[in-house]
């Protein structure tokens, strides 16, 4: 046991869990760990952001794409408050996070200090495992504690750091590296993988629901799949588990997703989720269809959608004894019917991506976007129209990734996950997707990119409006009001922080910026007017969205006394019958 600094000591644990980078800003409450990180900067860098909310929503993005922790950092009060956005990402899509927040010093704790938050409270409904440093001697443990609890409850762990905490000398020893932690898997019990096997066999539409938690069964369910001839259909950021080309897949369910995957929903005699707690159950078959569901978590299963066999494990072992358990199947109608839905949705796909038009259709970038992709580029996507373009345009393969802030949607969340993704691959391209909404939330930290030399093309729908809220407005027959935006020259702004740049205002000059970006080696924006009346349709338009365009229609005429730009009656009709 030696005598150490109690901030040598977090640093140290930091270090035997193998953290080797931080998110954060310094400042007055949290600069006595700040100090311990600057001795320690060759081993753990300190990522510093413009804005606290980036630093969290970072780290959320490097767990979601590795599975490592990710660590952020800021002083109490306003920084501790800035964080919290990040936070409830990580919180609502189950990834492990810690926490560092800085607290005034003891001697000043509860005087309504300058800077003073009850940060405990304040993260109550966050955090996971959620701890003041009272004493010195306790400090390594906690963090050790906080980073287990993390990872063991895939949520945020937060320790408040009063100031004067880590400046303490204590006895401590620097204890051996850990392993990553390991998840204890349940045993997948025979009996329900027989029962599983049964209803397969007797199914003639069965249909896969597989979400997030088969993201490390790529292979498992394509071969699942074509064993039994089942087409595959996903939640959204399960986008790229299976590959958007191959002939069994369905695309997405829901308002993003395909019709041909409401479709196959709609005709289902059964439903095998897997991996997924897919919350829009309107898109689900009736309650009386039968239905499997593989979940690795008890708690999950019955959870959206009544199951008649829960398979409590981990979706690669099941879909493992899955094969095992049935016979192969060389041929399916519902198969062949589906593949043929999906040809169709495609050919419509292809023609949206070949317009040519000026102002830009965002379909048309979303072919640029394709054309200059790597096979292993991680693609890192807002929330707005820009979620609808990518997920349903981008091709994805098996090396790919995709990110995206899923549960708590929340804006802004591109860039962050650009820079988190940059920093856990440095080698391979990364392409974030944002709108200028979400892109003018976070676009300080640009600057962070060009900083830290991390090149990526960062794409700016620009449309001059929060088009998605535009679009929910007109569904639900409201009139559009507060969704306009100024008109900002974000290659202008690259340029200033020291990025490159380009302005795309016609068809014309789209390929040409991005070959230019894809050559580039700096971080680039490419900042394109698209077309502020590109809809962002449904795959499916079901009968209140219908309902919903046609009354905004009528109140335009009534109370706007205009007719609006609605969506092309042609799509219109295909999504709807
Ligand atoms: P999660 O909710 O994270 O569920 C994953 C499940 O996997 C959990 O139950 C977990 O216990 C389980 N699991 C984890 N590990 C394992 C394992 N090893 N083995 C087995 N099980 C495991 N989503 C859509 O699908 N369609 C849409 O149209 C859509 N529109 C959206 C629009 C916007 C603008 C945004 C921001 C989001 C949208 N989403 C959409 C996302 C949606 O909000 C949900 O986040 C998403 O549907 C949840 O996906 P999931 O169920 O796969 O993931």
């Amino acid at each position: 046991m030696s005598k150490m600094k109690a901030s040598t000591a977090l640093v140290n644990v930091l270090k035997n869990w193998d953290i080797d980078h931080v998110y954060g800003i310094p400042g007055d409450s949290i600069d006595t760990v700040v100090d311990a990180l600057r001795k320690e900067q060759d081993t753990i860098k300190f990522i510093h952001v413009r804005h606290e909310e980036v630093a969290t929503l970072a780290a959320s993005s490097y767990t979601k794409l590795t599975g490592k922790i990710g660590v952020a950092l800021a002083i109490g009060g306003p920084g501790a408050i800035h964080m919290l956005n990040g936070m409830y990402d990580a919180k609502m899509d189950n990834v492990p996070m810690l926490v560092l927040a800085g607290q005034v010093p003891t001697s000043v704790a509860n005087t309504k200090y300058f800077q003073e938050v009850d940060l405990p409270t304040l993260f109550s409904d966050v955090a996971v495992f959620n701890k003041q440093i009272e004493d010195a001697e306790t400090l390594p443990d906690i963090v050790d504690e906080a980073i287990r609890t993390a990872y063991e409850k895939k949520g945020v762990a937060v320790l408040t750091i009063p100031n004067d905490i880590p400046l303490t000398e204590i006895n401590h020893t620097v204890a051996a590296k850990q392993e990553v932690f390991q998840q204890v898997k349940p045993e997948i019990s025979t009996e329900s993988i027989a029962q599983a096997a049964e209803l397969i066999k007797s199914a003639k539409n069965p249909v896969i629901l597989a979400g997030v938690g088969t993201k490390h069964a790529k292979e498992a369910l394509v071969q699942f799949s074509g064993h039994t001839k089942t087409p595959v259909i996903i939640s959204l950021p399960a986008k790229g588990i299976m590959p958007d080309d191959h002939p069994n897949f369905l695309g997405n369910l829901g308002k993003i997703g395909t019709k041909p995957a409401y479709e196959a929903m709609q005709d289902a005699d059964l439903l095998l989720m897997i991996g997924n707690d897919y919350p829009y159950t309107d898109y689900l078959p009736q309650e009386s269809v039968k239905s499997i569901q593989i979940d690795i978590d008890p708690a999950k299963i019955g959870h959206r959608f009544p199951a008649t066999v829960g398979i409590v494990g981990d979706a690669k072992e099941a879909l493992t004894a899955l094969i095992e358990a049935t016979d192969y199947i060389a041929t399916r109608a519902f198969l062949e019917a589906s593949q043929e839905n999906m040809a169709n949705w495609w050919k419509w796909l292809r023609e949206d991506e070949a317009k040519t038009t000026t102002p830009i259709a965002p379909e048309a970038v979303m072919a640029q976007v394709q054309k200059i992709a790597d096979k292993d580029t991680i693609f890192s996507i807002d929330v707005g129209t820009s979620t609808v373009w990518s997920t349903r345009y981008l091709h994805l393969g098996p090396h790919n990734d995709f990110l995206i802030s899923a549960w708590l949607g929340t804006m802004g969340c591109a860039l962050p996950g650009a820079i988190a993704a940059k920093q856990a691959f440095p080698d391979r391209q990364v392409i974030a997707i944002t709108g200028d909404g979400g892109f003018s939330m976070v676009m300080q930290d640009f600057v962070t990119a060009v900083g830290y030399k991390m090149p990526m093309i960062v794409i700016v729908l620009n449309n001059k409006e929060l088009s998605f809220i535009k679009y929910e407005q007109q569904s639900a027959g409201e009139l559009n009001y507060a969704i306009d935006l100024p008109d900002i020259n974000y290659a202008q702004f690259a340029e200033s922080c020291g990025g490159l740049g380009f302005r795309v205002e016609t068809f014309d000059e789209l390929e040409p910026a991005f070959k230019a970006a894809r050559n580039a080696s700096l971080p680039v924006i490419i900042d394109i007017a698209v077309d502020s009346n590109a809809a962002p349709l449904p795959g499916k338009i079901v009968m209140d969205e219908a309902l919903g365009y046609t009354k905004f229609e009528i109140r335009s005429i009534t109370e706007d006394h205009r007719f609006s730009k609605m969506p092309p009656l042609k799509t219109i009709i295909r999504r709807f019958f």
